[in-house]
């Protein structure tokens, strides 16, 4: 079949190639001379068929860098291949560059040396320029990829950030539920509160001021019930309020949106049918809404009709404390110890030589006092002010008026009153004068004194005559003068004893009694009144116990006369045949006489007063027994003066205990 084909020759093949859509030229040379050129490569150089036989440099100088690719194709026979090569073609004198798929085949003769280049040539640059384009625009998907990929991201963090900000959402709503619960509960606690509270509240709403809530303790104080009042205008509910300005109030209140407040205001209110006083503390307070206009009032009510009462009473018992003051012609004083200043009515001024307006010193009331009293009423004052001394304050001293230089003596009483830690706040009291009262006493002991003192000269006298009389009748063995004597003798002797008590209480009133102190062993003293006790006390069994020597430092003589006192007192009060104990002990540095007979015993209310002068119990069965109450009075004078205390354990009808006690002395 081969033989059948016809074989080309070169000019045939060269007219094929000339006609072929594929550029192509021939290079025949070793200098590249163009052979063959077809139109489509001319049409791709841009040059006219002209270059034919022409050199490439010289045809095509913008091809020069083609050359040395050219020459290696010549040398090698090796073919080149390029794919989408850039080259620059001459366009009407710009060079353009387009891109080419570019082949130098080189054709050899039978020694296999090259003796011309085929270079075929298509032009790719629609092609590149359209892979450009797929590459730009996959470049750009790239680009818009990336920045997807970007805001993805973002989106992601963004969405990230929300759950997180769920999370905190989530959380915020459950505390928003919480602080609901909470506030729900407050509310309830609140309405409790408003239900409980011990001040009555209501709340009355819109013009016609309807009852919308109302605690317990405002309808206590109306004297209404709930069901009685609830969603009814006020004017209806409280009908009891007509002719009283509270109405007129709450519509003021309601008008002009300001508060009301009302101070110990009188009001009749309803009870239970009928009217009563009532005094309250109210406030009507507008309640606004959020736009700022009244819609309401909010009432709160005290009722302190009770503490207006109790004012009222106090009011009146300081009236009546007034009027017993002045009637009294008591001067009265305010101390406060914390400002060193006295306050005190005008009557008590007028004493200290000041006018109503002047202030009241301690410094100024001490300068009017008498000398000899200035540090007595300091101590008394001292004293009452600590809280072991129970606050009392009792004493009686002079006072010189600075003005008219009057002297005047005065009974201070007071009271001290401390607070919850013992400390004084103030001490309040009253001054009485009793310069009268004293002259008087004066007066009276004087005579005493005198008549005592006369009476006694006589009275010795008589006694004297007794004894000698009951001398001689005994000589006589004269029994019945003997006994009748014996009698009047005893008689006598109470009657000296009795005006020697009289004797006694002048000179001590008039400070005439004098405690002349020794040291001496009381054992001893109690031995002596055991003696004489056992000569004289014949009716009664007196019992002495034992006693250990025990110094003291005091009256040995004053001393005696108490235990004699206590001791006579003893028989004169007791039935005869019961006994009488007398012991002396040592405690605490004191030493305490006692005597305790089996007699009738002492009433608890004269118990306090029985050391007072000329106190006497008013029992049926002391009436028969002679005495002026003044023996134990002397007693505790005497005790008093000597430091020491007295007192007395008692039992109606079982007997009593007297007893004394002495501070012991150590010192030689
Ligand atoms: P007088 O005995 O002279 O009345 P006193 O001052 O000695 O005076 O006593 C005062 C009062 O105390 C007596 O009136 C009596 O009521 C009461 N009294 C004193 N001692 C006793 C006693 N031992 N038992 C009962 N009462 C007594």
């Amino acid at each position: 079949m081969t033989n059948n084909i016809p074989s080309l020759s070169d000019k045939a093949l060269l007219n094929i190639l000339a006609h072929t859509k594929e550029a192509t030229a021939i290079y025949v040379t070793e200098e590249f001379h163009i052979g063959f050129i077809n139109k489509s490569m001319l049409k791709l150089w841009n040059k006219p068929n002209t270059v034919i036989n022409q050199r490439l440099v010289e045809a095509a100088p913008e091809f020069e860098s083609f050359i040395p690719v050219l020459k290696e194709v010549w040398e090698n026979g090796e073919p080149y291949t390029a794919i989408y090569a850039p080259a620059n073609i001459d366009i009407q004198g710009q060079l353009i560059t387009l891109y080419f798929d570019f082949e130098c085949r080189s054709v050899l003769d039978e020694n296999g040396k090259t003796y011309a280049i085929v270079n075929t040539v298509t032009d790719v640059t629609e092609r590149v320029k359209a892979l450009e384009l797929v590459k730009a625009k996959k470049d750009q998907e790239q680009a818009l990829n990336e920045e997807l990929t970007s805001i993805n991201e973002e989106q992601e963090e963004a969405i990230e950030n929300l759950r997180s900000t769920n999370v905190e959402l989530e959380y915020a709503q459950s505390q928003l539920r919480l602080s609901n619960d909470r506030l729900m509960e407050n509310e309830d606690r609140i309405r409790g509160m408003f239900e409980e509270s011990p001040v009555g509240m209501c709340i009355l709403r819109g013009p016609e001021h309807i009852i919308e809530i109302a605690n317990k303790s405002i309808l206590k104080i109306w004297g209404r019930k709930e069901k009685d009042v609830l969603g009814k205008p006020h004017k209806i509910a409280r009908p009891e309020l007509t002719g009283q300005p509270v109405y007129q109030w709450l519509e003021e209140v309601y008008k002009t949106g300001i508060t009301r407040i009302n101070n110990e205001f009188r009001v009749m209110l309803y009870n239970e049918d009928s009217l009563r006083e009532a005094y309250v503390n109210s406030i009507y307070q507008p309640i606004k809404s959020a736009g700022g206009d009244v819609n309401g009032v909010l009432v709160i009510l005290d009722e302190i009709t009770d503490m207006i009462k109790a004012r009222h009473e106090v009011m009146c018992t300081q009236d009546m404390l007034n009027m017993a003051v002045e009637a009294g012609e008591l001067g009265t004083f305010y101390y406060n110890p914390a400002t060193n200043l006295f306050s005190g009515n005008d009557l008590l001024k007028s004493w200290f030589g000041l006018k109503s307006n002047d202030m009241l010193s301690l410094k100024l009331a001490l300068d009017a006092i008498a000398e000899a009293d200035q540090n007595t009423v300091l101590e008394a004052v001292n004293k009452s002010l600590t809280y072991a001394s129970g606050g009392n304050y009792g004493i009686e001293y002079t006072i010189i008026d600075p003005v008219l230089n009057i002297s005047r003596i005065v009974r201070a009483k007071g009271k001290t009153i401390f607070n919850q830690n013992q400390e004084p706040i103030s001490l309040i009291g009253t001054l009485q004068d009793i310069t009268e009262q004293k002259q008087d006493d004066q007066r009276k002991n004087d005579f005493i004194g005198m008549v005592s003192h006369e009476l006694k000269t006589p009275l010795t006298s008589l006694n004297s005559y007794i004894q000698i009389l009951h001398a001689k009748a005994k000589k006589d063995e004269d029994s019945f003068a003997a006994g009748a004597l014996d009698k009047a003798n005893k008689q006598v002797r109470k009657m000296i004893t009795m005006i020697n008590g009289f004797l006694n209480v002048s000179r001590l009133e008039s400070g005439k009694i004098h405690i002349d102190k020794q040291r001496f062993d009381i054992a001893q003293l109690l031995k002596e009144a055991e003696e004489e006790s056992t000569i004289i006390i014949i009716s009664h069994k007196v019992v002495f116990a034992p006693v250990a020597e025990t110094f003291v430092n005091a009256d040995r003589d004053k001393i005696g006369q108490v235990i004699n006192n206590l001791i006579s007192n003893a028989v004169k009060y007791s039935s005869p045949g019961t006994t009488i104990q007398v012991a002396c002990v040592a405690i605490n540095n004191m030493v305490n006489v006692s005597v305790k007979d089996e007699g009738m015993g002492i009433g608890k209310k004269d118990i306090k007063k029985l050391f007072e002068r000329y106190y006497r119990a008013e029992e049926q069965h002391t009436h028969a027994i002679a005495g002026f109450g003044i023996g134990l009075y002397l007693c505790s004078e005497i005790i008093q003066r000597h430091e020491g205390i007295i007192g007395v354990d008692s039992e109606m009808g079982k007997g009593s205990r007297f007893y004394f006690g002495l501070p012991i002395s150590n010192v030689f």
